[in-house]
């Protein structure tokens, strides 16, 4: 039987990531991927011909000689990737209290902008800049390639510094009011997590104007002509073994292939799933199981009237109340507090085909119907779906007025579809809530005991297609040698 230099299971922006790294490398790569189709939360799906994104609507990293540009460009498909920038000027509006306030791409631009907004506050802000800025060389191809991240740092947490850094709390929740890009807990979420975020996006921040469906695409043919065997409808279902070492995966709890080494991609706690029970510690099998995740999201995806409402290219912010981490508020009731909403890429760049509008859901609002499959979720779930998409729609009205009359048709997703789709614990829509309390226990190592099994993932590197890309290049750079990738890359540049 052939026997595959590595095995990654799971086929999301980590696993398309190592496969095209490793195959380029000359290793015998199989791809596994349990969906008849490849990409995870980087595919995309349509409606009316609409195209919508299931989990990457923007990312940073694309501006040339960034961490994402060099990255395509090693793999040489960097031509193909139709990466638009987002608005200079403002990327990113957070409204609050009847206000408006845009982000700016470029440190200079943003500070200037919201020292303008907040001019007895500008102090406070170029401090509280300065310190996001020191984030900018981990993010940098340099500072991925040296990778002296100290984790320790992750024990500060953001929402106590931010706090203490901007005293007035208007100013706070306004420049955190992009929050729901790290769903922010107050008592768990890492500085150093918020500080990598903000730095990445007020560098460089892209819209993939033909969706992830495109790139998803690109990386196939590339992994077929690099000779990666993809099996896709086809879940891992368990590992074998021999000795302390992996032998083989087993697919679909019948066939397997054989393999040196192994990249999990999937949650962790999926992956021990895999693994069985006398493979690995009692105490580390029990710490992953019992580590918290992040929220999960309800999306609302807007199928618009022909030319009705305008394209923007931009991200929208919007909160009912002064309080950005609406990740923290238990009371349902006026739910939601706050939601973001954005503009599908389309041909036509006057007006919006498609609008989605989202927002962090607490995994308990649907807990009772997790594991079933949607044909058995049955009537309470659908009249579920239909209240919030109600609550979605008049949030929408109230910050859009008259913005119903102008939707064609309305689909909807909840952290179940997450679940249910990806595999993915709870819905979590960045997998392992990283906790500032606790930071090296949340923390999930590349390495694990089994000396051919490593880990990879948002749950172990960080969330975010900018930040698994990261985590893929630095594990691939290990397994390839440190020194030869690294110096193939700075060439690249
Ligand atoms: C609603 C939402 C919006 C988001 N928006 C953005 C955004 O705008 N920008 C951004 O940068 N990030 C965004 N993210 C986060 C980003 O999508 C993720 O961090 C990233 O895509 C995760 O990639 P991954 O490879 O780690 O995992 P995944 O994309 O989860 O891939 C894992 C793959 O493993 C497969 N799998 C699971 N179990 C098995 C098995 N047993 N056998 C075989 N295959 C299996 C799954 O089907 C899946 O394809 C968003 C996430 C969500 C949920």
């Amino acid at each position: 039987m052939n026997q595959f230099d590595f095995a990654i299971i799971g086929s999301g922006v980590s696993g398309l990531t190592l496969s095209a790294l490793l195959s380029k490398e000359g290793f015998n790569v199989a791809l596994i991927e349990k969906n008849k189709y490849l990409g995870g939360n980087l595919s995309s799906f349509t409606r009316q011909n609409v195209r919508f994104e299931t989990g990457v609507h923007y990312t940073s990293g694309f501006a040339q000689g960034e961490v994402l540009d060099v990255l395509y460009r090693h793999l040489g498909i960097r031509s193909q990737i139709n990466a638009v920038r987002l608005d200079i000027g403002g990327f990113e509006k957070v409204h609050m209290g009847g206000q408006s306030y845009e982000f700016a791409q470029g440190y200079d631009l943003h500070i200037d902008k919201m020292c303008r907004y907040f001019p007895r506050s500008a102090d406070e802000i170029k401090n509280f800049y300065l310190e996001i800025k020191k984030f900018g060389y981990y993010n940098s191809l340099e500072g991925v390639l040296n990778q002296n991240i100290d984790l320790n740092q992750l024990s500060v947490n953001a929402y106590q510094k931010i706090r203490t850094q901007l005293s007035d709390p208007l100013v706070f929740n306004v420049l955190t009011g992009t929050n729901p890009l790290y769903a922010g807990r107050k008592d768990y979420t890492p500085y150093m997590q918020v500080g990598h975020i903000l730095d990445t996006y007020i560098r460089d921040s892209w819209r993939l104007q033909d969706g992830g469906e495109n790139l998803v695409d690109t990386l196939k043919e590339l992994l077929k002509k690099q000779g990666v065997s993809i099996l896709t409808g086809e879940a891992a279902s368990g590992m074998t073994f021999d000795g302390d070492s992996i032998s083989g995966i087993k697919l679909n709890g019948s066939n397997e292939i054989k393999c040196k080494h192994v990249i999990s991609t999937l949650h962790p706690q999926k992956t021990l799933e895999l693994i069985p029970s006398d493979k690995l510690r009692k105490s580390y099998r029990s710490r992953i199981e019992s580590l918290p995740n992040s929220l999960g999201m309800f999306n609302l995806f807007l199928v618009m009237k022909p030319e009705s409402f305008p394209y923007f290219n931009h991200n929208q912010y919007h909160y009912s109340t002064q309080d950005s981490w609406i990740a923290d508020i238990k009371d349902t009731t006026q739910w939601p507090y706050g939601y973001f909403v954005y503009s599908q890429a389309s041909k036509d760049s006057r007006y919006s085909s498609g609008l989605v509008a989202m927002s962090t859901m607490n995994f308990e609002e649907v807990a009772k119907w997790s594991g079933l499959p949607v044909e058995r979720r049955g009537q309470e779930y659908l009249d579920f779906k239909a209240k919030k998409t109600e609550q979605m729609l008049n949030a929408l009205e109230r910050d859009y007025p008259h913005i119903k009359s102008k939707i064609q048709s309305v689909y909807s997703s909840t952290p179940l579809t997450y679940e249910n789709y990806y595999n993915m614990p709870q819905g979590a829509a960045y997998g392992i809530q990283r906790n500032s309390q606790d930071p090296l226990s949340s923390t999930v190592q590349t390495k694990t005991k089994i000396p051919n099994l490593y880990l990879a993932g948002q749950s172990v590197s960080f969330h975010g297609f900018f930040g698994v890309s990261v985590g893929s290049l630095v594990l691939a750079s290990h397994l390839i040698g440190n020194e030869k990738f690294k110096h193939t890359l700075l060439n690249t540049l």
